[in-house]
């Protein structure tokens, strides 16, 4: 009798981290995929190896032979997932502080977990029957292109070292290209190579999907590009990774849960934008996929290259060149494609002396009017949505607060509602102050529903010269569109609005950072930042950070057309025109805005000069929630080896979350810090029991639940 380690879908810190037994006739190879019996279910599992660095087969529990049970039987046509993607599995597990079983698992497409194993020969047999029937669509062709100087050398550099790379190059300077080329290469000198492309947001990859497919399906086949991202279809999803796993997909495009596909013959990832926030994973284990690329590179001999105009100051700071510098390679691509192409003249507008109120400063205003008039666009974008963040009673001062969060709920005009963003909650705005009943309740702040309407009303007497019709005899008025999460809820719509853009139909684009990242738009010669103020003075030490990569993308969607790019311009509405912030912006600087972040950073010892951690604790009290962490920091002093595990560690007393209530969740956190990496990692590994134990005290009695972010973005 073969005895066999299997992992499966193990509830969160439970005491079932590492795999169970089974047994099976026949020796199964470590990573084969099995259907293993649960209690009274019947689940997903993966043969796991004992020699595997979990380390820990000796955590599947020992068991009496009679109560040993079989193996439902192994997924036959599916070969074993490699050494390499168990490694990446493992080392998952064990930096985010999750059990094996979860990271595993949740790593696998979900209809994987479904189907039974005649399910999915059927599915095996079928796809292969489309695949021959589409092979003879061929999309588009683009050819390559001749690289510009600066891309040439940047290839260059990344052909002579192992990296890993990160490619800084300005909005436009045609990154994108050095990706397709790179991935070319790769592919016509290996016959088997695969690439590994992410891109941080499912809105992207439309785009970047056209200009792969349209260069790669020509060259390697129709099945050599495919997508996995959560807005394709559980059966879409598992085609791809099947394609991925089994070899016949070259490339492989998609957001952070890509960074899992497997890919036997991974050579390259390239991770755009790098420094966005959403490659961290919010909830299960908090990964990062930029992090695990890294990682993932390492152990597979792939090149990884990180590519931003804005990197995350981590990056930047394991790049820096000279004596002591860092383990990454820099790769710099300073100037735009294109011989006049330059990038946009940034203006800064003081608002301490616009008239009081003022919404749109009349210089911008009058800016706008004219690209309306000269048949150019304009993006204005402001980073809330709805029509007003707060309702409120000038009588009273009631505010729309949310009854169940520590928020207010915002006002949408639109359907008439007031809705919370954090959990939802949403009623018909009320006819008359809830508190006092008076009639006159109004908005208070702006949002891109009411800047929308509000630059309609500013504009109305602008019209297009070019649009003179029988329709229009002066010329129709300015054509305003907004997008933002609420203009595009209907699956469809965004890529419908954006086309619009596209193609000219829209002068003038109001929206939310969901349109200042990424796209590569043509025609439009002025972006604005109405309200760029409030992440200045953010208790949070990377608002700055996200603050400048923002406006800097933003910026870059301005004059990417060099036949119009030349009077482009970035408009900055702020009471702080001095601030060094927006002074580094306005030079286009990054490095000088990275230098001096840098600097504070580390006076203040902050990542990346030191490490952290966030314990995060939810119940219906601040009192548990709050009582569960101080018990388990003070359990610290008794675990074994107190000392030594201790001796780099900084734990900080447990408070409530800035955003301290969510849907009637008391939420509290508890900071861990340490300079070194590897201490931190030691102590959370050891500290893990103590937790896991607190949870079973009085003190965890009443907590909802607990989660351990290494590493976290959001202090
Ligand atoms: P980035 O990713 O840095 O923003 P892209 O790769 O999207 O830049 O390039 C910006 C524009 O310049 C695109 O329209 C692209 O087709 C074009 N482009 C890039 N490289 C070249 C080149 N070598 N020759 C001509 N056009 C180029
Ligand atoms: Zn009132
Ligand atoms: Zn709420």
């Amino acid at each position: 009798m073969n005895l066999l380690p299997v992992l499966v879908q193990t509830p969160v810190h439970s005491e079932l981290a590492g795999p169970l037994s089974y047994h099976a006739e026949h020796r199964l190879p470590a990573g084969t995929l099995v259907r293993v019996p649960l209690g009274r279910r019947e689940l997903l599992g993966v043969v796991w190896d004992s020699q595997d660095e979990s380390g820990d087969a000796s955590a599947a529990p020992a068991i009496a032979d009679d109560k040993l049970r079989p193996i439902a039987g192994a997924l036959g046509g599916i070969a074993p997932l490699p050494a390499a993607w168990r490694q990446l599995v493992t080392f998952c597990a064990s930096y985010y502080q999750r059990s094996l079983g979860e990271v595993a698992l949740a790593a696998l497409p979900p209809q994987l977990r479904e189907l039974t194993a005649s399910q999915l020969t059927r599915r095996l047999r079928r796809h292969t029957k489309i695949d021959g029937a589409a092979a003879a669509l061929s999309p588009a062709v683009s050819a390559a292109l001749a690289l510009s100087v600066e891309q040439r050398a940047a290839v260059a550099q990344f052909d002579l070292a192992q990296g890993p790379f990160l490619l800084f190059g300005a909005t436009g300077s045609g990154k994108t290209e050095v990706y397709l080329h790179l991935v070319q290469q790769l592919l016509a000198g290996d016959a088997t190579a695969q690439a590994l492309v992410m891109v941080p947001e499912i809105n992207l990859t439309p785009q970047l999907e056209a200009r792969f497919s349209a260069r790669f399906k020509p060259l390697f086949g129709d099945h050599a590009v495919v997508s996995l991202h959560s807005g394709m279809t559980p059966a879409q999803r598992l085609k791809s990774w099947l394609a991925a796993h089994g070899g016949t997909a070259r490339i492989v495009l998609g957001t952070r849960m890509a960074i899992f596909a497997s890919l036997p013959a991974l050579k390259l990832i390239v991770v755009d934008e790098e420094h966005d926030p959403s490659y961290k994973s919010q909830e299960g284990a908090r990964y990062s996929a930029r992090d695990l690329a890294v990682y993932r590179g390492r152990i597979e001999g792939a090149k990884v290259l990180l590519g931003s105009a804005t990197p995350s100051l981590e990056s930047w700071h394991h790049s820096r060149p000279g004596a002591d510098g860092g383990r990454y390679v820099r790769l710099s691509m300073p100037s735009r494609i294109g011989a006049d192409a330059a990038l946009p003249r940034v203006r800064r507008v003081d608002m301490n002396h616009q008239p009081a109120k003022c919404v749109i400063a009349p210089p911008l205003l009058e800016a706008i009017a004219q690209r309306v008039a000269r048949s150019e666009q304009s993006l204005v974008f402001l980073n809330r949505r709805g029509y007003a963040p707060v309702l409120h009673c000038p009588d009273c001062d009631w505010k729309s607060e949310c009854p169940h969060c520590s928020a207010y709920r915002v006002f949408h005009k639109i359907d008439r509602t007031l809705r919370c963003h954090h959990c939802g909650y949403s009623e018909r705005v009320p006819r008359a102050c809830p508190a006092c009943g008076n009639p006159d309740i109004a908005p208070m702040g702006r949002g891109t529903e009411r800047l929308e309407e509000h630059l309609a009303d500013l504009l109305a007497g602008v019209l297009r010269p070019d649009s003179i019709s029988a329709q229009w005899p002066q010329g129709e008025p300015a054509r305003i569109v907004r997008i933002d999460a609420d203009s595009t809820r209907l699956k469809g719509e965004l890529q419908a609005q954006l086309a619009r853009v596209h193609s000219g139909e829209v002068d003038v684009l109001v929206g939310t950072q969901m349109i200042a990242k990424g796209h590569d738009f043509r025609h439009i010669t002025l972006v604005a930042a109405v309200n760029p103020d409030g992440a200045l003075f953010s208790s949070d030490f990377r608002a700055s950070e996200r603050l400048f990569g923002l406006l800097m993308q933003a910026a870059g969607r301005a004059g990417r057309d060099a036949e119009v790019g030349a009077q482009s311009e970035m408009w900055l509405q702020t009471f702080h025109p001095a601030h060094p912030l927006f002074a580094a912006l306005k030079r286009h600087d990054y490095p000088a805005f990275a230098a001096a972040e840098l600097e504070q950073r580390r006076l203040a010892g902050l990542p990346p000069f030191s490490f952290q951690a966030l314990v995060r604790a939810e119940a219906r009290s601040q009192e548990v929630a709050q009582g569960f962490l101080a018990a388990a920091s003070g359990g610290v002093s008794a675990m074994p080896d107190a000392g030594p595990l201790t001796r780099l560690i900084t734990i900080y007393p447990a408070v409530p979350m800035s955003m301290q209530r969510i849907a009637n969740v008391e939420r509290a956190q508890m900071l861990i810090e340490s300079p070194s990496r590897a201490a931190l990692q030691n102590f959370l590994g050891a500290w893990q029991t103590v937790l896991q134990a607190t949870r079973k005290q009085p003190a965890g009695r009443g907590l909802i639940r607990w989660a351990i972010d290494v590493d976290p973005l959001a202090i």
